[in-house]
């Protein structure tokens, strides 16, 4: 087993204390963020720390560019033109983003670069496709001899607020269409995985982003996500991230009333019934769950399986589990699995693991601490699960699957709503009644059916309940980031 060397622009990336990137200028801050390799556990660098001073900075940065700069007045092709150049170095510096990603998440490399980097080079292609397709309309008023028509204007200075799990892909689905719509945004990355966002600032000016547009402020979450979050000049605030943060983000907005959208956490039921193609459901229900390591807030981590082949589904889910590599995202050949992203999260997913031992539930397979250095658990397969248990009710965020029991289709859909949360949901049927049946009473804001875990930047995605609101991808995005204004003439 070798290990993939580090690109060269990385690792003098990572040699020196990155600082924000504020304006077309890097920040110096006194405090730092040290920024820690998953699967060592060791310093990897430090990054400049932001506080309400430095949020502050940006503030006036990302006004000034909105207010003065060019990118709300450009025409919309030059706009488009910028957008897509971006996209485009995305995708020629995709290794760089892949190690980037790679190291402060610990993802394998080529994961991180063909799938983190690729899709986020084509989430703002897609959007670098909008401006011209902006348009009001001309309204039929009542009203004689007046003309009555709407501007659809973007709404300011946008926080964008972003979770560790897909660091970069996280940042490109709310840049993209906050940038397209005509907004200057500041990017308030996780202090867990800092380094990618601030690369993307260097690109961005690179791709003829004017200054101010984009600016980059790593920092902890009660401190520069707090000031963003209730910043008065601030327009709206675009949040991923849990649900617990969701709420503080809201209550910290009301100061001036700004537009909040939220992408929340999830707890996704995933229901194989026994007419299901197994060969295809047991490693697509295996991969909805343990894709990104089962960080990922779609994870299908509650398998409802058919007690008729239950046994063959747990069987099968197992022999995946044990037959997989995890290891550092560094490796070579890739590992298919990396560490989960800290300390603190293993040891909590290793408490709901061992509660539910407590609570009767039968762990098939992984449930401890893989090696002694960084924070490794191998998939975690656990039977006997039931739904009032905590393993079937809480957000795990790691790499644990839960499988209960059913019989019935009345009585599992009414199990698989009753949770708080309604992000992703899906079902595995060959009987396309059912599936229509299910698809229309399932409370979750995206439903797979004989599939898991696509997304397209056309699509819109967003969850229903504790979920959030608000629709982040295709159009639905740019109504989040603008605003309507309706124009009497007369
Ligand atoms: P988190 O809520 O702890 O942090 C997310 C971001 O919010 C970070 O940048 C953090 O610094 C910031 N933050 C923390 N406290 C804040 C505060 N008081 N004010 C403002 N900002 C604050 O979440 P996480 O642990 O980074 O990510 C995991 C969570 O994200 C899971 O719940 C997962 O389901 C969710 N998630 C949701 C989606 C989605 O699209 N719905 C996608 C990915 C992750």
């Amino acid at each position: 087993m070798g290990t993939i060397s580090l690109n060269k622009d990385v690792a003098s990336f990572i040699t020196s204390k990155q600082g924000l990137r504020i304006g077309s200028r890097q920040v110096e801050t006194d405090g730092s963020i040290e920024v820690i390799n998953p699967s060592n556990g060791k310093v990897l660098t430090e990054v400049a720390r932001a506080g309400k001073t430095e949020v502050d900075l940006a503030v006036e940065a990302a006004s000034r560019a909105f207010e003065t700069g060019p990118w709300r007045t450009m025409g919309p092709d030059a706009r488009s033109k910028v957008l897509w150049r971006f996209a485009e170095l995305i995708e020629e510096r995709a290794d760089i983003f892949g190690q980037l990603d790679a190291l402060d998440n610990g993802k394998p490399v080529n994961v991180a670069r063909d799938v983190d980097a690729m899709w986020s080079a084509r989430h703002i292609r897609y959007f670098a496709g909008w401006p011209d397709k902006i348009e009001g309309a001309t309204i039929p008023v009542n009203i004689p001899d007046r003309l009555n028509y709407t501007l659809i204007e973007p709404v300011g200075v946008c926080g964008l607020i972003t979770p560790w799990n897909y660091p970069l892909l996280m940042a490109a689905w709310k840049l993209a269409p906050a940038l397209a719509a005509g907004n200057t945004v500041i990017l308030k990355p996780s202090e867990e995985t800092p380094l990618s966002a601030l690369y993307l600032a260097d690109l961005a000016l690179e791709a003829g982003l004017p200054e101010g547009v984009l600016n980059v402020v790593p920092g902890l979450g009660a401190e520069a996500g707090a000031a963003l979050a209730a910043h008065t000049r601030i327009a709206k605030i675009g949040f991923t991230g849990s649900t617990r943060t969701g709420r503080q983000i809201v209550v910290a907005s009301k100061g001036n009333l700004k537009k909040v959208s939220l992408e929340l956490g999830g707890k996704a039921a995933n229901i194989i019934f026994a007419d299901a193609d197994l060969e295809k459901a047991i490693p697509g229900a295996f991969w909805a769950n343990f894709g990104n390591n089962g960080q990922s807030c779609t994870a299908g981590c509650r398998l409802y399986v058919h007690s008729s082949i239950h046994d063959q589904v747990v069987s099968g889910l197992t022999e995946i589990a044990d037959g997989l590599q995890v290891g550092p995202g560094f490796d070579d050949p890739p590992n298919d699995l990396g560490p989960v992203i800290s300390e603190r999260q293993m040891n909590m997913i290793l408490g709901y693991v061992d509660g539910g031992r407590s609570d009767g539930a039968a762990v098939l397979t992984g449930g401890k601490r893989d090696t002694s250095e960084g924070w490794f658990i191998r998939p975690t397969i656990v039977a006997d699960v039931t739904d009032d248990m905590k393993l079937a009710r809480d957000e795990i965020f790691g790499p644990v699957i839960s499988v209960l029991k059913f019989d019935d289709e009345e009585d599992v859909l009414k199990r698989a709503n009753d949770t708080d949360y309604g992000l992703a949901a899906g079902l595995w049927s060959q009987d396309v009644t059912r599936v229509r049946r299910m698809a229309g009473r399932l409370q979750a804001g995206t439903i797979w059916v004989n599939c898991w875990g696509e997304t397209d930047a056309a699509s819109p995605f967003g969850g229903m309940k504790q979920s959030g609101y608000g629709r982040e991808m295709g159009r639905e995005a740019i109504a989040l980031y603008s605003q309507t204004k309706s124009v009497w003439v007369a």
